[in-house]
């Protein structure tokens, strides 16, 4: 196991790495990707040996969790084997993924057998007209049996991640939250955030935050501040009607996390993305196919990007992109 770390300007040690697999998606949700996205061609993404030498030196740096992401991970052929290969690494705690589960009721065993220690899935809604509105293509029957595979296929400590909008969705947080409870999940609710440019809703006008759902949810149960903090934008409360489940709320307008930023990103262009509100990065992928049999040169680069992670990001409340990059292709 190494004993080295990485360590950035502002002496916050980096051990999270969020690896986008594919660009990629079966759904088209309206806060993530525009109706008609460009994909990336095959011969610009990483492919999936470059992408588990990349988590290999990463590792050999000192990361402890890597999180899987995309575009949707699990549409990617070959996931399941590079899941298999990046847990194995010496030193690594663990390999979590963030999934839409539309693929879970077919691959959750395959995964937990891999060796993925924990899952995110998306759910925004639990009326079937209405995700079908929210993601365009997505079927919810199909995710439910995902999540309900996901269960029984034995992993712990499962989130669902619901990104809330006004007007679309607001109205269903306390059956989310029932739903959560019933099935003995987390639950996180995520301000949505301006990344890549749409034109189907207003960003500003759907705004709604995670005070706001605090308030919903108060209607019907007793929230219960929790100290519980990881170094994430998460905040957690806890409810007196239900304390077995947390509920988080990820607050990117508010920078308040950015200070104990543990977290750096990997395009699948293999691009290193230092934050996710800042165009700061490094493009890992010229390293890794100029040197491929040098990981030492790899690790060089990894360990010289720290210098420039910026010490926060600040999200404005409008409709103007911020950042050009669509969450697909930020790894969210
Ligand atoms: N396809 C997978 C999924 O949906 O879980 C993984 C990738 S997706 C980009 C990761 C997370 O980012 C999802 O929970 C999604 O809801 C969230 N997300 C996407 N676009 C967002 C935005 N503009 N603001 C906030 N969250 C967003
Ligand atoms: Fe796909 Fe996830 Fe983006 Fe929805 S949020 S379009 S499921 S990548």
């Amino acid at each position: 196991m190494s004993d080295r770390i990485l360590m950035d300007n502002f002496s916050r040690r980096v051990d999270y790495l969020r690896m986008s697999v594919t660009d990629r998606c079966d759904f088209r949700c309206v806060y993530c990707m525009a109706e008609d996205m460009e994909f990336l061609p095959r011969q610009k993404i990483l492919t999936m040996e470059e992408i588990y030498q990349l988590a290999k030196s990463f590792v050999t740096l000192g990361t402890r969790k890597i999180r899987l992401t995309g575009g949707e991970p699990l549409i990617r052929p070959g996931i399941v084997e590079l899941c298999g290969r990046i847990s194995s690494l010496p030193g690594l705690r663990e390999l979590c993924m963030t999934t839409n589960g539309s693929q879970l009721a077919r691959l959750a065993d395959p995964l937990f057998e891999a060796g993925v220690k924990r899952l995110n899935i998306s759910l925004d809604c639990l009326d079937p007209k209405r995700f079908r509105e929210l993601t365009r293509t997505g079927d919810l029957e199909q995710v439910i049996k995902g999540i309900d595979a996901a269960n029984r296929a034995g992993f712990c400590n499962t989130k669902l991640n619901c990104v809330v909008m006004k007007g679309r969705n607001d109205h269903e947080i306390n059956d989310l939250v029932s739903f959560a409870i019933d099935r003995n999940l987390d639950i996180s609710f995520i301000e949505e955030m301006p990344l890549g440019a749409i034109h189907e809703h207003s960003r500003a006008e759907s705004f709604y935050s995670s005070a706001q759902v605090r308030e919903r949810i108060a209607e019907q149960y007793t929230l219960i501040d929790s100290a519980e903090s990881t170094q994430g934008p998460s905040r957690y409360w806890r409810l007196a009607e239900a304390p077995q489940i947390r509920l988080g709320f990820i607050s990117p307008h508010s920078h308040n996390f950015c200070a104990t930023c543990n977290r750096v990103r990997l395009t699948v262009e293999g691009r290193l993305l230092l934050c996710l509100g800042n165009e700061h990065s490094v493009d890992l992928k010229e390293v890794i196919r100029r040197y491929p049999d040098e990981p030492e040169q790899l690790e060089k680069a990894i360990i010289d990007a720290m210098k420039i992670k910026p010490y926060q990001h600040n999200f404005q409340l409008s409709d103007d992109v911020q950042i050009v990059r669509f969450m697909n292709m930020t790894g969210g």
